[in-house]
C-alpha cells in the first residue's frame, strides 16, 4: 500500500516524500482511514511502530481541511497528551515535519523548562498542542490555556501516564474539553483503571492492535 491510497492531501504527501517515507506501516494503514472518517480509536501499540504518524497525519489533514479563517483567533483544536518530556518533544518534531507544507501550527508544553517561552508560544495560537499532564495542569489553572475548542484528543501511552501517577491530572484535563470530540487512545497494556477510562471516553472505537 502507498500513502497515496490512504487519501492523504498533497501537502502531507509532499512532506512524507521529503522525509523518505515510502509506504505506511501496519498501524498507519489501519488507523489513518478510521481517524479520517471521524472514528474514535483504541490502539495497542508500542513506540517504534509508526504510531506517531498514525495519529498525527489524519489530525493534520482534518484540521487543515477546516482551515482557520484569516483575521480570527486560532484555537487549540487538537490536544495530544503524552507521559514524558522526551516523547512530547519528539511528537512535536514529527508534527512539524509532517505539517511543513500546511498552515498548521503546533507547540509543545513540557515541564523542566521555563514557562515564559511556552507562554509566548501559546499566545501565538497553536492549532495542535502536545503536552505532558503536569505542566498543562499548571497552565490551565493559571487560565493560560483554553481547551474549549478541542475537537480531537490523543492519549498517548495511557498506561505509562497511569504508572507515573498522572491519571488524576489527565481526568482533570479531559474535564476542561467539550464532551463531544474525537478521541484516539493508545496504550500498550490495558489494566482495569485504563479500561475504565476507555469505557467512559471512547464511543464505538475502531480497535487497532500491532
Ligand atoms: P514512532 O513509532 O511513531 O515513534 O516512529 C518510529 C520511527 O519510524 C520514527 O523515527 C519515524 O520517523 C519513523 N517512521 C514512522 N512511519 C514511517 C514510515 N511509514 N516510513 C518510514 N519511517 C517511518
Amino acid at each position: 500500500m502507498t500513502f497515496n491510497e490512504l487519501n492523504l492531501i498533497p501537502p502531507i504527501l509532499k512532506a512524507l516524500a521529503k522525509e523518505n517515507y515510502t509506504s505506511p506501516t501496519p498501524i498507519q494503514e489501519q488507523s489513518i482511514p478510521a481517524v479520517l472518517a471521524g472514528k474514535d480509536l483504541l490502539g495497542c501499540a508500542q513506540t517504534g511502530t509508526g504510531k506517531t504518524a498514525a495519529f498525527s497525519l489524519p489530525i493534520i489533514q482534518l484540521l487543515s481541511q477546516q482551515s482557520h479563517k484569516p483575521g480570527t483567533m486560532r484555537r487549540i483544536r487538537s490536544l495530544i497528551l503524552t507521559p514524558t518530556r522526551e516523547l512530547a518533544l519528539q511528537i512535536a518534531d514529527n508534527i512539524q515535519a509532517y505539517s511543513q507544507f500546511t498552515t498548521m501550527r503546533c507547540t509543545a508544553i513540557v515541564g523542566g523548562v521555563s514557562q515564559k517561552s511556552q507562554e509566548r508560544a501559546l499566545s501565538q495560537g497553536p492549532d495542535i498542542l502536545i503536552a505532558t499532564p503536569g505542566r498543562l495542569i499548571d497552565l490551565i489553572n493559571q487560565k493560560r490555556v483554553d481547551l474549549q475548542f478541542v475537537q480531537i484528543l490523543v492519549l498517548d501511552e495511557a498506561d505509562r501516564m497511569l504508572d507515573m501517577g498522572f491519571i488524576n491530572d489527565v481526568k482533570k484535563i479531559i474535564a476542561k474539553m467539550p464532551a463531544k470530540k474525537q478521541t484516539l487512545f493508545f496504550s500498550a497494556t490495558m489494566p482495569p483503571e485504563i479500561n475504565k477510562l476507555v469505557k467512559t471516553l471512547l464511543v464505538d472505537p475502531v480497535k487497532v492492535e500491532i
